[in-house]
Order: C-alpha cells, then structure tokens, then sequence
C-alpha cells in the first residue's frame, strides 16, 4: 500500500484511538456475553434448544441492545414485556434481558479477559516513545472496563468514553465532538492530531473535526467506504503505521 510509507504518525503531537475494533477485538466478548445472558435465560424456561451463534448474526448482531434481545425472543416465540432502561437486570423484561446482557458483558470481560491487537499495542509503544501523546475515544460506557481487562488502561491518560460524552452533553459519532473533546484534554490542536477507527461514522468524525490525519482500520467496513466517509489513510493492522 503506497498509503503507508508516506504516512508517519510520529509528526503528529496526538493519536485518538478509538477502542472497539481498533484497540481491541471487543465484539467476541459481545458474543460471548449475548450467548451465556440467551442460555440461561432460555434454560430457565425450559423447552427450548439453545441459543447458537447463527441466531447471534440472524437476530442480534448490529442492532442496539434491546432490538436484538426482542428479535431472538420473537423467532422463539417468545413475547415479554418491553419494560424500561432502568429494570434491573433479573427483571424478565426485553430491557430487564438486555442489562442482564451488560452484566453479562463485564463478566466475561473479567473472567475471559480481551486481548487487545498486537499491532495496535505495537504502535502505541512506538508513540509513546516518540513523545507523542494518546487518548481513546469510544462511544461505549464499557470502555474503561475493556482497556483494565485488556491490561491498557494506564496507557491512556486521556479517555472519553460513552459516560465523559453524556456528562459533559458531547454529541456521538459521526459528529467530531468527543474528538475534539479528548485533543482539547490532550492539549493539542485538531489539526495537530490524528483519528483512528474502524467505523464509517467514526472517520466521519474524524473528517468533521478537520482533524490533521484520519486513519481507516479496515476491519470489514472495507477500505473504499473507510476513504469514501473520510479516511486519508486505510491499514488492515495497526502494525502497518511503525516504522520498520
Ligand atoms: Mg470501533
């Protein structure tokens, strides 16, 4: 890829990483925890085959929580009551399941662990030791879980997470704000900084901030649409961007 060697992050004073997918391989652990919440779920019902991972890509992948927990129900027959966020997780409600889920989520976390993208974990060395200053920034209310569970927490002193956003009333992906948000903790311009993700709307958001470099991580979205939505850079592997 021509790409590569014209592109050295080491000139930038910021890389913000985004955490799903480009630091680490977090939706198996989403998996992991929808399988283990279904089976249980469904053996205490009784009477039905489990829960299997062609249900997980027919009734759950990609959609928002509580969706997929109401389209698995129905193709089992199954029709609760939709309930509300705030049910607790051992409510047997669509939203009593999905927190079940989350529950879930953080367990298989802390008992299976995540391992984060070697090649990733290769570049943040690398700009660590280029003085070159990091943050992460997720959507997700999980992510400082993830990043103790995979053992890289500390490496970032800077994280705006689904929880930083709502609080401090940031809007989400695809618009810039909590990029712009983590450069303006870091202390550095969006210019002098550098986004990295793997989502459509995360390059979109990187665009957006006019930040100085958006690199795509092509981890299925594929590299035409990554460039398309505003990556000036594609890898298939962090890796790619240290210099041999
Ligand atoms: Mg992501």
């Amino acid at each position: 890829m021509t790409d590569r060697t014209k592109t050295s992050l080491d000139t930038y004073e910021a890389v913000l990483f985004d955490l799903d997918g480009v630091l680490t391989p977090t939706a198996e652990v989403h998996m992991r925890a929808w399988e283990r919440m279904f089976n249980a779920y469904l053996d205490s019902r009784g009477g039905q085959p489990p829960y299997t991972e062609q249900d997980y890509f027919d009734y759950v992948d990609g959609k928002p929580r509580y969706d997929g927990v109401r389209s698995f129900l129905a193709s089992r027959g199954i029709e609760l009551p939709e309930g509300t966020p705030d049910d607790p997780p051992d409510v047997e409600t669509v939203s009593g399941l999905g927190n079940r889920k989350n529950v879930e989520f953080s367990r298989v976390l802390e008992t299976d662990g995540v391992q984060a993208f070697p090649g990733s974990i290769r570049l943040v060395d690398h700009l660590e030791k280029a003085g070159v200053k990091v943050a992460v920034v997720s959507s997700s209310r999980n992510a400082r879980a993830v990043l103790a569970a995979a053992g890289i927490l500390d490496r970032f002193p800077v994280i705006v997470d689904g929880n930083v956003a709502a609080e401090r009333h940031l809007a989400g992906k695809p618009a810039p704000d909590t990029f712009l948000a983590a450069a303006d903790d870091l202390e550095v311009l969006a210019d002098r900084a550098v986004v990295v993700e793997d989502a459509l709307s995360g390059v979109a958001a990187g665009r957006a901030g006019s930040f100085g470099l958006v690199v795509g991580v092509d981890r299925g979205a594929g590299a035409d649409r990554l460039r398309e939505s505003g990556a000036d850079v594609v890898v298939a592997d962090l890796g790619e961007l240290v210099a041999e």
